[in-house]
């Protein structure tokens, strides 16, 4: 009674990991490894069973066991692998089960004698574990938790192909008959436990940390153009301002305002507004440097935070942003309408704060509106204001190319 409490022990934490791993990934809308782990621990709590249910002395057992590991640890280290990036290279995992599994069918055949099925088997999984390993080794980033599994896994190869092949040296041989009653067997069960247990633990730490990260993400991105969020925006440059400073480095702000955008609402509709919102975003997004900070502070309003970047290079990338704006196709609007965006650039001043900053690029933004838009003014180099023609789609022209649609 009390063996079959205990062997029911270990089937049961891995169920239970397995329905945690499938509540984060369902509830906490994660990515696919963690189904995966879920799957994992499921495969595992059914081998588990059938180690404890079926028959001791069934030809079948080891085949069921092993094809029910073998899955497990094949969707465990997949998982494992895509959550470092990395691909675990299936065929190989699948070829080495098929060779382990040719080689227990002829154990089975040959011996009444568990010990060389449980090398067999044990030391296919070993193998399977190893090679995840050395792919999860190849992976470029590599924090705390990325070790930690690295160690969980490189513990369970070791386990693998030592426990049997030192359990047996003591236990010379094991009847089929009596395989429930050997050493080997009590001591797969704690073995097996502490195990799951530990590895689970990781996996918990390192699912919850993942959540954690893609809630705060989420809730400093802006919906439609993954951009940062105003708030996320300000928090970025009251940081970056000290930081330039200590460092002595140039920070410069560019501000940004498409042109005329009400017009684009009130004649295509919002949902056309924004795709031509969505548009500028990404422009802004492939012409920025990865140290660079860019936001969507409004509407139709962006910033970037272009670090490390002297005053005349800020200019610079914003008359680039509003040349590829200028020319860029919008789904929704006649084919032949171009939107143009006029923009602002200040440079930090020493000591000066985030809202000092922003006053003076969005007044150059404000100069760029009333010198008749599309341009780029520098509130380092004030330009008298200029008589030019408009060169921005006017009322009349986007109303005119409306109606001829
Ligand atoms: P200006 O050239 O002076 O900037 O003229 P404008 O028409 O662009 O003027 P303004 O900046 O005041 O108008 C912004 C408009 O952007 C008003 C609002 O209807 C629209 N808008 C704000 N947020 C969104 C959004 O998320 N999607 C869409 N489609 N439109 C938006
Ligand atoms: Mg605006
Ligand atoms: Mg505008």
């Amino acid at each position: 009674m009390q063996t079959q409490i205990l062997g029911l022990l270990t089937p049961l934490m891995a169920l239970l990991f397995a329905a945690t791993f499938a509540v984060f990934w369902r509830a906490g809308g994660m990515k696919r490894h963690v189904l995966g782990f879920a799957i994992g621990y499921l495969l595992f709590a059914l081998g588990f069973l059938a180690t404890h249910f079926l028959p001791s002395e069934a030809v079948y057992l080891f085949h069921t066991t092993q094809a029910l590991y073998s899955l497990g640890v094949i969707v465990y280290l997949a998982s494992l692998c895509e959550r470092a990036g990395q691909k675990l290279h299936i065929s190989s995992q699948i070829g080495v089960y098929i060779i382990s599994a040719a080689v227990l069918a002829l154990a089975v055949s040959m011996t009444n004698d568990v010990g060389p099925r449980l090398i067999i088997v044990n030391m296919g999984y070993g193998v399977m574990c190893a090679m995840g390993l050395t792919t999860l080794l190849t992976a470029p980033r590599r924090t705390v938790i990325d070790t930690a599994i690295i160690v969980v896994v490189a513990i369970q190869a070791a386990d693998f192909v030592v426990r049997p092949n030192l359990t047996l040296m003591f236990e010379k041989t094991i009847p089929a008959a009596d395989y429930r009653d050997s050493i080997y067997y009590s001591l797969i069960g704690l073995v097996l436990g502490v195990k799951s247990v530990a590895a689970a633990m990781v996996l918990i730490g390192a699912t919850i940390a993942e959540l954690t990260t893609t809630l705060r993400e989420s809730s400093e991105r802006d919906d439609l153009t993954g951009l940062h969020n105003r708030g996320s925006f300000e928090q970025s440059m009251r940081s970056l301002l000290p930081r330039a400073q200590i460092e002595g480095r140039p920070l410069s702000l560019v501000v940004a305002d498409i042109d005329h955008f009400k017009q684009v609402n009130d004649i295509w509709g919002h949902q056309s507004g924004d795709h031509a919102i969505a548009g500028f975003a990404e422009i802004i997004e492939n012409m920025v440097r990865g140290c660079d900070v860019s936001g969507r502070i409004g509407g139709e309003e962006f910033c970037i935070a272009v670090w490390n970047c002297d005053n005349r290079p800020a200019e610079r990338l914003a008359e680039r942003i509003r040349q590829s704006f200028a020319h860029l196709e919008h789904e929704g609007l006649n084919d032949d309408i171009r939107l143009t965006a006029s923009f602002g650039v200040a440079t930090a001043q020493d000591g000066e704060t985030y809202e000092d900053l922003f006053a003076r690029a969005d007044a150059a933004l404000y100069q760029a509106k009333s010198n008749g838009r599309d341009r780029v003014e520098n509130a380092e180099r004030p330009r008298a204001p200029e008589i030019k023609p408009h060169k921005a789609p006017e009322i009349v022209e986007l109303r005119q190319a409306a109606s001829d649609r």
